[in-house]
């Protein structure tokens, strides 16, 4: 298993910055950028396979109807909540506060 991944931001080799220039004078290229996997935060998180939000946010753009197709929501979910009301007494007048808790059901 490699110790790296490429990021998956499909323009990732396109955005001009320092690190991703390769090759030699007459020949460079902008790379894609390699990813070490040399931390557990790093593996276990989106980051293991994008280098930045943006490259994130690329594929996510590229890619969204793929993603749906394999996790389709059909039906809403609900969260059990209980809300209360409070009229405060405010310096420029009365206002009312708007507390909503979430129920634990569990
Ligand atoms: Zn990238």
């Amino acid at each position: 298993m490699s110790n790296y991944n490429w990021c998956h931001g499909p323009k990732c080799h396109t955005h001009k910055t320092q690190d991703r220039i390769r090759g030699v004078k007459g020949s460079k290229v902008l790379r894609t950028r390699k990813i070490p996997q040399n931390s557990h935060y790093i593996r276990n998180s989106v980051w293991s396979h994008f280098c930045s939000q943006g490259c994130y946010t690329d594929f996510m753009h590229e890619h969204w109807e793929e993603q749906i197709r394999l996790h389709p929501r059909t039906e809403c979910l609900e969260t059990p909540v209980e809300v209360t009301k409070e009229v405060i007494e405010g310096h420029y007048g009365n206002y009312t506060n708007t507390e909503i808790k979430k129920v634990d059901n569990a």
